[in-house]
């Protein structure tokens, strides 16, 4: 498997609204996330309302890109063509620092070498020149 060369023939993230923002920090190089100016709780996926307070007031706030693996599956059978050569695949959750979950993969682990609690930090995967994907690897704790 070949997590790099699969990138470019898989579908791509909208980049309208708040989405589009998010992946425009990804593609300067930055992850980050929203976070509440009223009571500070950071969100993800990005939307207008905090599910903490109902405040609509907000900021992105960059993340440490540190996170831990929280949960993980493994796919063995593509149920989308553009995924019959990427399996077995493993879509991990990771939870950052910060609080919030981002399904994502990691570029250097096999899934079999998963682990929950498996310490990662942030890569970023320009995968068009429009789209740069948050991915993680190992990180060292
Ligand atoms: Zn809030």
């Amino acid at each position: 498997m070949s997590q790099d060369t699969v990138a470019c023939d898989k579908p791509l993230p909208a980049l309208d609204g708040l989405s589009g923002q998010f992946y425009g920090w990804c593609r300067q190089g930055e992850l980050r996330f929203q976070r509440c100016t009223g009571c500070g709780a950071f969100r993800h996926v990005p939307r207008e309302m905090c599910p903490h307070c109902n405040s609509m007031e907000w900021e992105w706030a960059r993340s440490s890109g540190r996170g831990t693996v929280y949960t993980w599956t493994v796919v063995e059978r593509a149920l989308h063509p553009a995924f019959v050569n990427a399996t077995p695949i493993a879509p991990v959750v990771v939870e950052m620092e910060e609080g919030v979950r981002l399904l994502s993969t990691l570029v250097d682990c096999a899934p079999a070498d998963l682990a929950i609690g498996m310490p990662v930090e942030v890569v970023f995967e320009a995968v068009t020149p429009e789209v740069t994907l948050p991915r993680f690897r190992r990180a060292a704790r």
